[in-house]
């Protein structure tokens, strides 16, 4: 295991590659920012919401996909500043927090058209707890249904233009292909959606359930993406795209903070809103040794707002936190509503420790430095 010399990221992220220099591939998508004339990026957004909006205004120009976290309001704002009219598309999250759902409000209240799709929530709870057992990811449900409802409702209401936020594979490293597309295509949700592998159609046969019970979790066909002519952007190709500035945007316009540091993270302001987070990211944790405080510690010293040995320090003291609690709701009430006791936790959790970079006493082989 290596840690990137200008960042705190692992190479056992997956997707990231460390260079002869030492450099990630994070890193190196931040540096080629530099390079990017916004500019002109935001002329091509302009032709392209010009080309989407509805000329006799009986439809939505766009969906902005999103939780009602802060780049989700930062995207809706935007969206109607640069003259549109977005409905918002919130998939619930698997567990939704008092905070969550206050943020999902104070959205609205913005004046927002708004539609909240929720799962068969039963079926779901089965699915967190078979996902957790057999990937050792508990957020599975939700990061396929965040990606196939809008879609979903974009076949169903006729509306072309799907407006997401950041691609995940700009900031956190990943294949170039990958970070310069600007379209979510069915590919690319298989690829890079975080999906490990496991397919909805295996979670049916193996579960036992009825593939009409899944109605959510399924992408639309080829042939009615094409009728509408679905397509979609990632806001952050055409925006230089910082989450930290966006929570204060979102702030500004009622977008609560958490009190504190988030658990297991160093900021305040994001994953709000599922109180399964904090499990999500220990088992990150648990696989390649990293957590979520190294991914913000990453982004704030490419900014050049922390240094690397504050970063290290920060990260050592954060990451791989055992998760008692996340955003104040206990472990034992988050397991129960999965059907899953603390033994058969810690038996998972055991499973996918990895023994290539931990030792027997659950100590890094090669810890930050
Ligand atoms: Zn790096």
């Amino acid at each position: 295991m290596k840690h990137c010399s200008r960042c705190v990221l692992p190479d056992t992220k997956p997707d990231l590659q460390i260079d002869a220099e030492g450099v990630c591939s994070a890193c190196r998508n931040y540096e080629n920012r530099k390079e990017i004339d916004y500019t002109e990026r935001m002329k091509d957004l302009l032709v392209i919401l010009e080309h989407y909006r509805s000329k006799n205004g009986w439809r939505y120009d766009c969906i902005v996909p999103g939780s009602g976290g802060k780049d989700s309001t930062y995207q809706a704002f935007k969206m109607r500043e640069l003259g549109m009219n977005p409905l918002i598309v919130t998939a619930s999250t698997d567990h939704l927090t008092v905070l969550g759902r206050r943020n999902i409000e104070a959205l609205k209240n913005n004046g927002f058209d708004y539609i909240e799709v929720t799962p068969n929530p039963v079926i779901r709870r089965k699915i967190n707890k078979f996902a957790l057992e057999t990937i050792g990811d508990i957020s599975w449900p939700e990061h396929v249904t965040m990606f196939t409802i809008p879609v979903r409702i974009a076949v169903q209401m006729g509306i072309p233009l799907l407006v997401w936020g950041e691609n995940s594979q700009h900031e956190y490293g990943g294949p170039a292909s990958a970070a310069q597309s600007n379209v979510l295509t069915r590919r690319w949700l298989e690829e890079f959606g975080g999906l490990n592998g496991l397919r909805v159609s295996d979670v049916q046969e193996i579960l036992g359930i009825e593939p009409k019970e899944m109605l959510q979790y399924t992408y639309p066909s080829d042939a009615e993406l094409q009728d509408v002519g679905v397509t979609g952007i990632f806001l952050g190709y055409y925006l230089p795209w910082d989450g930290r500035a966006n929570a204060e945007y979102a702030q500004e316009r009622g977008f609560e903070f958490y009190d504190t540091n988030v658990e297991g993270s160093i900021v305040r302001y994001e994953n709000l809103d599922n109180a399964q987070t904090g499990i999500h990211d220990y088992f990150k944790w648990l696989k390649y040794g990293f957590g979520r405080a190294s991914d913000l510690a990453s982004m704030a010293i490419r900014r050049g707002t922390m240094t690397r040995k504050q970063a290290v320090k920060l990260v050592r003291e954060r990451d791989g936190q055992f998760p008692e609690t996340y955003l104040g709701v206990s472990l034992h009430a988050i397991l129960k509503s999965i059907d899953m006791t603390r033994q058969e936790f810690n038996v998972v959790c055991e499973k996918f420790r990895n023994k290539a970079i931990f030792d027997d006493n659950g100590e890094l082989f090669s810890p930050l430095e």
